[in-house]
């Protein structure tokens, strides 16, 4: 496995609307998933956007892209899948897992407590009939080279794929952060001391050390086609 060969697929986007977005104009952001074939069979990091209800629908305005056809535009078909991770469980990252029925879901054990909780996520794309879940308590090697590691932040349960390559190391960081510019800042941050920047400083991720002793060549993202490096 070459870090090329771990595939980005288009799982549809929304538009957050100019009251979130701090510009004073609406942002239309992406939805990205990624696909990885690993000695435990094809991975699928997160599946795309869920309906969260006529509500979530008028505010986000999201276009989908229906799973087999993502997927399609890497050359691999839904049946072939045989796991799925997901970064977290909030709506816009597990709209297609209960078409993956039966086959296991990557999750940290927090996380699907959290979701299973009041005004998280949709209840029907958790516990769907077939819901089969893997549910980790920290970091964990689920196929050769293939490591999940817990990077908390934008929820308490999520958590980045890192993949070994024979060309160096790739890190599906989901939503760890919004932006690959937003993940170039906490890298600064947690280098700023060894680079001989005096305090004060900001503050690093805790994960961040973590990561970046796994010598990363190239860090991608959910909601950001943007990708970082060295
Ligand atoms: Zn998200």
């Amino acid at each position: 496995m070459r870090i090329d060969d771990v595939r980005r697929i288009d799982l549809g986007s929304f538009v957050r609307p100019a009251e979130e977005t701090g510009t004073g104009r609406p942002r239309v952001e992406a939805v990205l998933g990624y696909v990885v074939r690993t000695s435990a069979g094809l991975l699928l990091l997160d599946t795309g956007l869920g309906d969260a209800g006529p509500e979530t629908e008028a505010h986000y305005r999201p276009r989908r892209v229906p799973i087999a056809e993502a997927l399609a535009g890497v050359g691999v078909a839904p049946e072939e899948v045989a796991v799925v991770v997901n970064c977290h469980l909030h709506f816009d990252h597990i709209g297609a897992n209960p078409s993956f029925a039966g086959r296991p879901i990557v999750a940290q054990r927090r996380e699907l407590d959290a979701a299973r909780g009041p005004d998280y996520t949709v209840p029907e794309l958790l516990d769907f009939p077939g819901a089969r879940y893997e549910l980790l308590d920290g970091e964990a090697q689920i196929a050769t080279g293939v490591h999940v590691i817990p990077t908390p932040g934008h929820v308490d349960g999520h958590q980045s794929v890192v993949v070994e390559c024979t060309d160096g190391t790739v890190v599906l960081a989901g939503q760890a952060h919004d932006t690959a510019s937003a993940w170039s800042a906490d890298v600064l941050a947690a280098r700023a001391g060894a680079r001989g920047h005096e305090p004060p400083l900001p503050q690093p991720s805790p994960w961040m050390e973590r990561i970046l002793a796994l010598d990363p060549r190239r860090v991608v993202f959910a909601h950001d086609a943007a990708v970082w490096m060295p």
